[in-house]
């Protein structure tokens, strides 16, 4: 055997199970498909963000350690239990969601997190998320309480700090292309191809982590549906399906919501880059909960206020790909201008006095007419709260908005031109508790593991947001120790 434990990726999932792996004693190298400048996978691209489960302030500054006691003083962050957090999966998934690997997913977030922090990595309050009140920074219901410090790019670097002093080969412009299996349908190995052409790599067991098939028109439009090849990838280029399709080829058991994916809200001129050059940076768009959405008619499409941000961000970039030129515009009046997170001070918008003249300067004739219609809607004898589903809905228009309805009076208004980013598809490979990929006579395949974003099985029609690093690092870890251990 070249190792005992071959990781193919080099994104958060892979990094953490070669990390794990690694502290098993295991002879590990990571395989990355693309160039050592471009490693990463999705993690550069990424906010940051970590969720996991806590009892409030007092537990996440277990986590995030810098903090002094003057500036804990003035912090608000409400506690987030893991029944929440489970029952939350269950909900959003139409309870479709595999409960045990979301149990894995919930229970296992927070002792994963502490274990990166001994590992060697930071975290740092998500103050994305928060909002001024007063002299005190409070943390929007249900949203992320920590990052990790410095946030995708930090987490890259560090990662990869630690992978090298822990001795973890890495291989880059070495794409895998086939699983290789031993006589007993076991997993041994690889085939590459590297920049010396295609050779094979042979070890004990094998950790899938190289994502799922966003950065592949070809297999969005042919799993996620007509008109899925016209939405842009948010991340990596190189998440094109192939650790999916080399499992398949050895009888790994397909799982999840294939023709689902998680697709935001994106500044427009990004969603227009054409596919395959790299992003510039990423620019979400996912504060539509505070304001309205409408599309190229100047009509409303989309309950804006269906759930908190952090449970809807990632539905929206679907309804966006579904309206006229795949396009649409948040629109904001001043009452809520100061809730926006910071991502709104860049990219471009179009501001106006009056209503008229924002529909005039958006050429939306139609939109003088959907914000009379809304704001005669507004139910404003339901007190406003923010920090729950306050009810405060609009009547007698459809679609509803079914929570923090406020009329869109106050100049002045302000309009964001979005188009629809995916970030990650849903479908992938079954797995049990161990990370290992189950065939499809509901058997384990030994000597063969994933982890992160091509595992199908958790997230069905929705997603929670900062639970994608979670998830990958919480089954990397499991997928590296038990992979050492084969
Ligand atoms: C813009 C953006 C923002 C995000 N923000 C957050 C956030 O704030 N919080 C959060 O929790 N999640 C966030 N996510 C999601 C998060 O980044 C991922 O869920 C997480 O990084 C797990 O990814 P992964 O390790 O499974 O896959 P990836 O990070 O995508 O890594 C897969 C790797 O496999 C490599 N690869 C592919 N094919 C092959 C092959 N054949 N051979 C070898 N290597 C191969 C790829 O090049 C890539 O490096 C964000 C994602 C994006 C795109």
């Amino acid at each position: 055997m070249d190792y005992d434990v071959i990781v193919i990726g080099a994104g958060s999932a892979a990094l953490t199970a070669a990390i794990a792996a690694r502290n098993e004693g295991a002879s590990v190298v990571v395989l990355e498909k693309s160039p050592r400048e471009s490693r990463g996978g999705n993690c550069p691209f990424a906010g940051g963000g970590y969720r996991f489960w806590h009892g409030g302030l007092k537990d996440v500054l277990e986590i995030v350690t810098d903090l002094s006691e003057e500036e804990a003083r003035c912090i608000s962050i409400p506690a987030y239990s893991a029944d929440v957090f489970y029952n939350k999966v269950l909900q959003i998934t139409e309870q479709r969601a595999d409960p045990k690997l979301a149990e894995v997913l919930v229970t296992e977030s927070t002792p994963t997190v502490k274990w990166l922090k001994a590992q060697g990595l930071s975290f740092e309050l998500a103050t994305r998320h928060a909002i001024r009140d007063g002299d005190r920074l409070k943390w929007k219901a249900a949203s992320t309480a920590i990052r990790v410090k410095g946030g995708g790019e930090g987490f890259r670097t560090v990662l990869f700090e630690i992978v090298e002093r822990k001795g973890i080969e890495a291989q880059y412009q070495t794409r895998a292309v086939k699983l290789l299996s031993g006589p007993r349908g076991n997993v041994c190995g690889v085939t590459v191809l590297g920049p010396e052409g295609f050779r094979d790599v042979t070890s004990k067991a094998v950790v899938l982590a190289c994502g799922g098939f966003e950065s592949s028109p070809e297999w969005r439009a042919r799993y996620l549906g007509v008109g899925w090849d016209l939405a842009r990838p948010r991340g990596t280029k190189y998440n094109t399906g192939d650790g999916i399709k080399m499992a398949l080829d050895v009888g790994a058991r397909p799982a999840g919501h294939w023709s689902g994916c998680h697709a935001a809200s994106i500044d427009y001129s990004l969603s227009r880059v054409p596919e395959g050059e790299d992003l510039p940076h990423d620019l979400p768009r996912n504060e539509c909960t505070v304001g309205i959405l409408v599309n190229a008619d100047g009509l409303r499409f989309f309950d804006e206020g269906e759930d908190f941000k952090a449970y809807l961000y990632a539905r929206v970039g679907r309804q966006i790909l579904q309206q006229p030129q795949t396009a649409a515009w948040q629109i904001f009046d001043s009452k809520v201008t100061g809730r926006l997170d910071p991502d709104y001070s860049s990219g471009s918008w179009i501001t106006a006095n009056t209503i008229e003249e924002l529909a005039e300067k958006l050429g939306l004739p139609a939109l003088t007419r959907t914000i009379t219609e809304f704001n005669q809607a507004v139910r404003e004898d339901v007190p406003l709260n923010y920090d729950i589903l306050d009810g405060r809905s609009t009547a007698g228009i459809t679609p509803r908005k079914s929570n923090w309805a406020r009329k869109i009076d106050r100049p002045p208004f302000v309009a964001y031109p979005v188009g629809c980013g995916v970030t990650f598809t849903f479908g992938g490979l079954k797995i049990n508790t161990r990370a290992q990929v189950m065939d499809t006579s509901g058997e384990p395949i030994r000597g063969l593991y994933a982890a992160g974003e091509l595992v199908g099985g958790i997230w069905y029609k929705a997603y929670i947001g900062a639970s994608g690093i979670a998830g990958g690092t919480v089954f990397g870890k499991i997928a590296g120790a038990n992979a050492a251990g084969e």
